[in-house]
């Protein structure tokens, strides 16, 4: 069995395509030419805009003329992951594929399933002489993977219709309807370095082992930040003992939550002992509060060798105080949707960079001006221990709608044809429907896609049987917009 064996042919066929041309982020040029050609091909118009990004349009058939425009969109890259024997090079070469089961993987590669299903999905709906439907658009961005820049940056007259169908969600049976905006908040303390205090005893304290996570969809989780913890420990400590701070790192990617953090302190040798006290008490009620969402989590303080310097008091506890006052985790939930994580902040690191200590911190929200609000109040939080602050630009969210018509329909139709209801979530990360929303304010859109599995990786794969329901829910949902 082949990729070539499998149902519905169309849809496999052009996937199969897509995947003889390489497409990694921001190296989108061959798979533009491609789209192009097959637009050229079979005789659809087509557009192509500055960033890059490709729109294709079919006419509605016959009679259908006055029936609403309906967007099949999706990204054109793929993240270009491989195991350490693969010598596969993705500038160059094909993704090859194997059937394994119910499931299609790659060999020893990211399978670019996503987003080369939804890319097949929607190029199958522009051709398949079967479809008798309205006017489609087919619509493919750039860089949705490393930068969302292609979403960022839609050019004149590249999006409209009434309706958009994201196809890069992957779970079978879910339809999402709202995801969060993101923005970065960055505080830098400036420091001067000073030679070490002689005669300090001199300690590292360290947590570890901690769960980490999705900055987005693992904040409800009430996990431990370890950037966080380990300055509320600090702080707890500094109310008994004076201690120096020679260095500090917690932390590391920008979208994750903290899962270690180090810090390493000296102290009077008079002060060992309250040291030792105060380090155990708080470490002991941070066990306790932690015993469910960390239990793995280890804090330990050992003696190590004398660092030549010490960061200047001052800022060291600036930094200490401000992170323990700093929010973080869950700041609002959903009235209208149960259990969805509405906005959040994230102390995502702190990093020692030359002569300054650089916090990292991001927020989310579904709701614009909540996450700008929680952004400010990071800032002010960070401004008022005396650090600089900056936001990057971050990206727009996709708030519920009351009135989604699209989504009314892709419920009715899923219980159609598969006689149970989809589930229909708000995700608490981002995709790329919030941006469109800037071009096409009033555009109703869901997103949706065939079972994927460990996407960004080689283990990634696609559930085969759920494509076959994918394509049929897409045709139904056409239909259905047709017959209105
Ligand atoms: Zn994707």
């Amino acid at each position: 069995m082949t990729i070539k064996d499998l149902k519905p042919a169309l849809v496999w066929s052009i996937f199969d395509q897509i995947n003889q041309v390489p497409r990694p982020s921001k190296k989108e040029d061959k798979i533009r030419e491609w789209l192009v050609k097959f637009a050229q091909d079979h005789n659809l118009e087509y557009k192509v805009d500055a960033i890059g990004n490709v729109a294709i349009f079919r006419p509605a058939a016959p009679g259908l003329e006055h029936v609403k425009q309906v967007v099949l969109q999706g990204h054109m890259d793929m993240v270009a992951e491989k195991n350490k024997e693969s010598n596969h090079n993705f500038d160059t070469d094909p993704i090859r594929t194997i059937v394994e089961g119910e499931w299609l993987r790659a060999d020893g590669t990211t399978l670019g399933a996503d987003d080369g299903m939804g890319m097949a999905g929607a190029l199958a709906a522009m051709i398949d002489p079967e479809l008798k439907v309205g006017p489609l658009e087919a619509f493919f961005t750039v860089d949705e993977e490393t930068g969302l820049t292609g979403a960022s940056n839609v050019g004149e007259g590249m999006l409209s219709g009434d309706y958009l169908l994201n196809l890069d969600s992957e779970d079978d049976g879910v339809i999402t309807m709202s995801c969060a905006g993101g923005v970065d908040t960055i505080a830098e303390f400036d420091f001067k370095s000073e030679a070490a205090p002689a005669g300090l005893e001199w300690f590292e304290v360290k947590f570890a082992k901690m769960q980490g996570g999705h900055s987005g969809t693992d904040i409800c989780l009430e996990r431990g930040a370890a950037t966080k913890l380990l300055c509320r420990l600090l702080w707890e400590v500094g109310q008994k003992v004076d201690f120096e701070l020679a260095t500090i790192d917690a932390g590391n990617l920008r979208n994750a939550i903290a899962h270690d953090a180090e810090a390493i302190i000296g102290v009077r040798p008079a002060d060992k002992e309250a040291l030792a006290v105060a380090f155990n008490t708080t470490s002991a009620d941070l066990k306790d509060e932690y015993a469910v969402a960390e239990p793995t989590m280890e804090i330990t303080c050992q003696s190590v060798d004398a660092p030549c310097c010490v960061i200047e008091k001052k800022v060291a506890q600036a930094v200490i105080n401000t992170v323990f006052v700093a929010q973080h985790g869950v700041v609002s939930v959903s009235l209208l949707i149960p259990h969805f994580t509405e906005t959040s902040t994230n102390l995502a690191s702190i990093k020692v960079k030359d002569n300054v200590i650089e916090v990292v911190t991001s927020q989310r929200s579904a709701i614009e001006s909540r996450k700008f609000d929680i952004a400010h109040r990071i800032e002010q939080t960070f401004k008022l221990g005396g650090a600089r602050v900056r936001h990057t630009d971050g990206y727009q969210g996709w708030a519920p709608k009351a009135n989604n018509h699209i989504l009314d329909i892709a419920i009715r139709e899923w219980k159609n044809l598969y006689g149970v209801e989809p589930t229909v979530e708000a995700i608490h990360a981002g995709l790329e429907c919030g941006l469109f929303l800037k071009v096409c304010p009033n555009m109703d859109m869901i997103s949706y896609g065939p079972t994927l599995r460990d996407v960004h990786s080689p283990k990634e794969r696609v559930h085969i049987p759920a494509v076959q329901k994918f394509w049929d829910f897409t045709v139904a949902i056409l239909k259905a917009v047709a017959a209105e």
